[in-house]
């Protein structure tokens, strides 16, 4: 299919830009988002209650926006380092790399945690390279895999979404690059085992293969302190942002910290893409590590709580313990009925379909306002009891 290898058989072309002579291949590896569709909707929709939206409705603290203008006013509008600012990843690495206790460790700053996932696969998967990941997964992993000519090997966490050492055992073949794992995860919510979390750390020491820890919704932990597996096994990349934690999507700021000698790489690689994080931005990311998130969390958990005692009783739920993502069992028909019945109520969440290979679960983001969220509650166990 396409010309590119692929084990999964689940995606499809696009005509038409299979149309166009113009096109490269790799670009037909993958579909486009199915979640923009949904966001052309919520656009026509009156009053929606949006629980499709992967950011926090939170905007950024006032003082992370004051540094940011100071930045800017200040003339900070040119390129920065490569890297990034010194200040920044000496702060970064204070608070992220010493307490991991692995010097060889070596930070950069990217532009936004996707632009760290997109220097990772170029950085380590050779054409017909093998990464595993677990289904449901985050969108952009399958696509991401393709585009450099790699094989999504997707593994199945259901029905309670753990992270299973064993399914990654089962998994793994000579062509095996990487390990990419997500937890707190899009879309389930679920955060891994540490026992878990280890046992695949010292796996893939064993089997000389790189872990890739995608720590996006590190900061959104409600029932347990956050684990990275970077503890267990020193050769792990981790790649984390302040897009989630800070409300800031739009601004692009990220990290990403590993192997010397991979992270070097991924800077020759970022040198000629995306050449640096938005500069001023960084000078506000350093302010934003100041700032004390603490009172967001504890309202995401309590909206966390609002949404399962809401839906535990009438839907099929794998608790969410972090992240802002619950994602239930569909009651009945398939995700294209079920979410057009949704939409009828001016209700907008995103089909499982798009994070999976199966047609059974949806995704609600519980990050909206407490009446949303009710309205949103209501309206679900109505359509369930259709
Ligand atoms: N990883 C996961 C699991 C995500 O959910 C997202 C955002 N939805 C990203 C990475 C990308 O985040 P960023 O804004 O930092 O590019």
């Amino acid at each position: 299919m396409c010309g590119l290898p692929n084990r999964d058989a689940s995606f499809s072309c696009d005509p038409r830009l299979m149309a166009h002579p113009w096109i490269a291949e790799r670009t037909l590896a993958f579909d486009s988002s199915g979640i923009r569709k949904i966001f052309d909707l919520a656009a026509k929709l009156k009053n929606p209650v949006n629980l499709s939206i992967g950011q926090p409705n939170y905007d950024v603290p006032d003082r992370i926006k004051e540094a940011l203008f100071s930045a800017v006013r200040e003339g900070r509008n040119g390129y920065s380092p490569t890297q990034g600012i010194a200040p920044l990843r000496d702060a970064l690495r204070r608070r992220f790399v010493e307490p991991l206790g692995q010097d060889e460790r070596e930070i950069f700053v990217a532009s936004g945690t996707s632009g760290g996932l997109v220097l990772t696969m170029l950085a380590l998967v050779n054409p017909g390279d093998e990464v595993i990941f677990f289904d449901p997964y985050f969108v952009m992993y399958p696509s991401l895999v393709r585009m450099v000519g790699g094989v999504p090997v997707i593994i199945e966490s259901g029905p309670d979404f753990r992270l299973d050492p064993q399914r990654v055992a089962d998994a793994i073949t000579p062509r095996t690059k990487i390990i990419l794992i997500n937890s707190p995860g899009n879309p389930t919510g679920v955060k891994g085992s540490t026992e878990d979390l280890k046992q695949i750390a010292e796996l893939a020491a064993e089997k000389n293969i790189c872990l890739v820890s995608d720590e996006i919704y590190s900061q959104f932990c409600y029932d347990e302190p956050f684990v990275s597996p970077a503890r267990f096994n020193p050769q792990t990349v981790v790649i984390d942002g302040f897009s989630k934690s800070h409300g800031m999507t739009g601004w692009r700021l990220a990290y990403v910290h590993g192997p010397r000698e991979i992270i070097d790489t991924m800077l020759k690689l970022q040198q000629y893409t995306f050449v640096c994080a938005p500069h001023p931005v960084q000078w506000a990311g350093i302010e934003a590590l100041e700032v004390d998130m603490t009172e967001y969390v504890d309202q995401f958990r309590s909206k966390r709580d609002r949404i399962v005692a809401g839906l535990r009783d009438t839907f099929e739920l794998a608790p969410p313990s972090g992240a802002f993502y619950a994602f239930p069992k569909l009651p009945w028909g398939t995700g294209d009925e079920f979410i057009r019945a949704a939409i009828e109520q001016e209700l907008l969440i995103i089909p499982g379909s798009i994070f999976s290979r199966h047609d059974t679960h949806f995704r609600i983001s519980f990050a909206a306002d407490d009446a949303i969220l009710d309205r949103g509650i209501e309206i679900l166990q109505r359509l369930a009891r259709r």
